[in-house]
C-alpha cells in the first residue's frame, strides 16, 4: 500500500450515518463536545485528511445510487467506484472517474477526479451538475449552477473537507463506451519515456495511454474508444517515435466498467511506500528523464498519467481545479529518501502544480500549488461558509 503521509490518529467516536439527519446529528455532537470532526467516504485520503483523534461521520451507509430518464445519476456520498460503475452499466451509462475500486465518489469528485475516460469527457467533478450539502451551520443546502453558486464552484475540484458535509452528488451521465484494452511491455528506456510525454498527452481524445516506469520495465496501460484499427495505427505511430517493437496486446470491446479491474494488478506495490507527484506543463529535458530512469532500482516507480484533451478545454477558474493547461501527471512511488530526490530532480521542470488529491505535506506553498489562481476565490468562499473553520486539517483553505 501507498504509505499515508501522517500518522492516523484513533477517532474517539465515529458516527455511521444513514441519512442526512445523521450527519446533522454528528455536527451537533462535535459542536457540543468541541471535538474536531471529519467527514469520511472511502477513508482513502493519502494526508489522512478523514482520519481524526474527535468525530468521524462516516458516510459509506449513504451509497444508494440511482439513474433517471434523463440520465443524470443521484449518488449517496458513501458509495465507492466500483459499485458506481455497475450501478451506471446496468443503465448503459457512466461517469468519468478513477480506477480504484473501493474509492470514495465524495473525496474523488470534491478534488478533480482523473480516469481513463478524462481526456475524453473531463474530471469527475466536471460532471457534477449538483450536491446536497450539510453547511458548517448545520443547515442542509442544494447547490447546483444558479443556486449557491460559489459552493457549487467550489466543490468542483479544491479537495474534500473544506466547505461542509456532502450527502449527495448529481452528475450527468454519459453512454458507456465498448472501449479496447490496451497493454504494452518492453525494458523500460529514456527514449520511450521521452516519446511518451512527447505523444500521449496530445493522442485523440478517445485514446488514453498511461506508463509505469520500475527498474528495468516499462508498462503501457490505457483505453480507447476508438476503432481498434485506427487504435493500433496511432499505438505504432508511438512505437516507431519510441525506437520500440510494436508489442502491444489490444482487447476489443470491453466495457468500460469492466476495463479497469482488469489494470488492478499492473501495479503490485510490495510494502509500505511513499508517493508525491506533480503536473507537468511540458515535456521533460534529456538528461531528466534520463537521471529519473536511471534511479530506479526495487520497488521504485514513475507513473506517467495523460493529461490534455477535455481536461484542458476548460478555463481554469470556470470550476475551482486550477490545473487545465497541464500535459501530464508524474508519480514518484517508492522508498522516502529516493521520493523526496526524484521528485526534487524532476521538479525543477515541473508546473510547481500538484493535484489536490494527492496530497503532498512537504509542499512549500500548498495553496498555490493546489489551487493557484483560485485560491484568493476559495478563501472568500470558505471565510462565508465555514467562518469558524469547523472543517480544517494541515494544508485546508
Ligand atoms: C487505490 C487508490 C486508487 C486511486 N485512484 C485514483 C484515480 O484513478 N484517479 C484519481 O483522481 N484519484 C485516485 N486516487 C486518489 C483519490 O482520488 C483520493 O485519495 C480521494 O481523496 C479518495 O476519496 P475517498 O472518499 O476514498 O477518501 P476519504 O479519505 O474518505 O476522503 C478524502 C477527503 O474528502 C473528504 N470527504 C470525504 N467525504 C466527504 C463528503 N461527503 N463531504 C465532504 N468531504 C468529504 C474527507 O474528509 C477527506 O478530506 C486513488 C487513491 C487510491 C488509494
Amino acid at each position: 500500500m501507498i504509505e499515508a503521509l501522517a500518522p492516523s490518529p484513533r477517532p474517539r467516536q465515529v458516527v455511521r450515518c444513514r441519512s442526512v439527519a445523521d450527519v446533522v446529528h454528528a455536527m451537533e455532537l462535535a459542536a457540543r463536545t468541541g471535538e474536531h470532526l471529519v467527514p469520511r467516504g472511502g477513508g482513502h485520503c493519502f494526508a489522512n485528511r478523514s482520519a481524526t483523534d474527535g468525530i468521524v461521520a462516516d458516510l459509506s451507509g449513504m451509497d444508494r445510487i440511482t439513474v433517471d430518464a434523463a440520465g443524470v445519476a443521484t449518488i449517496g456520498a458513501g458509495a465507492r467506484l466500483g459499485a458506481v460503475y455497475r450501478a451506471l452499466h446496468a443503465c448503459g451509462r457512466t461517469i468519468p472517474a478513477g480506477c480504484g475500486d473501493t474509492v470514495g465518489i465524495a473525496g474523488l469528485t470534491l478534488g478533480g477526479g482523473i480516469g481513463l475516460l478524462g481526456r475524453q469527457y473531463g474530471l469527475t467533478c466536471d460532471r457534477l451538475v449538483g450536491a446536497q450539502v450539510v453547511l458548517a451551520d448545520r443547515s442542509v443546502v442544494e447547490c447546483a449552477e444558479g443556486r449557491e453558486p460559489d459552493l457549487f464552484w467550489a466543490l468542483r475540484g479544491a479537495g474534500g473537507g473544506q466547505f461542509g458535509i456532502v450527502t449527495e452528488l448529481r452528475f450527468a451521465t454519459v453512454p458507456e463506451p465498448l472501449a479496447c484494452r490496451i497493454e504494452g511491455r518492453w525494458a523500460a528506456s529514456e527514449n520511450l519515456v521521452t516519446a511518451w510525454q512527447d505523444w500521449a498527452p496530445d493522442a485523440p481524445d478517445e485514446l488514453t495511454v498511461n506508463l509505469t516506469v520500475s527498474a528495468g520495465h516499462a508498462t503501457l496501460f490505457g483505453s480507447s474508444a476508438l476503432p481498434a484499427a485506427t487504435t493500433r495505427e496511432l499505438l505504432r505511430d508511438f512505437t516507431a517515435r519510441a525506437g520500440v517493437l510494436y508489442a502491444i496486446d489490444i482487447r476489443q470491446d470491453v466495457p468500460y466498467s469492466m476495463l479497469k479491474p482488469t489494470f488492478s494488478g499492473l501495479d503490485p506495490v510490495e510494502g509500505h511506500q511513499r508517493s508525491r507527484s506533480e503536473f507537468f506543463g511540458r515535456t521533460m529535458s534529456e538528461r531528466t528523464t534520463a537521471r529519473l530512469v536511471r534511479q530506479l532500482l526495487g520497488n521504485r516507480r514513475l507513473a506517467f498519467t495523460a493529461m490534455g484533451g477535455a481536461y484542458n478545454r476548460v478555463a481554469a477558474d470556470e470550476t475551482a481545479f486550477a490545473h487545465r493547461g497541464e500535459r501530464f501527471l508524474l508519480e514518484h512511488v517508492g522508498d522516502a529518501p529516493w521520493v523526496d530526490e526524484s521528485w526534487g530532480a524532476a521538479h525543477a521542470e515541473g508546473s510547481g502544480r500538484v493535484y489536490p488529491n494527492f496530497p503532498d505535506l512537504a509542499l512549500e506553498d500548498p495553496a498555490g500549488a493546489y489551487h493557484a489562481g483560485n485560491y484568493p476565490r476559495l478563501a472568500a468562499i470558505k471565510k462565508s461558509y465555514d467562518p469558524h473553520r469547523v472543517f480544517h486539517f494541515p494544508q485546508a483553505i
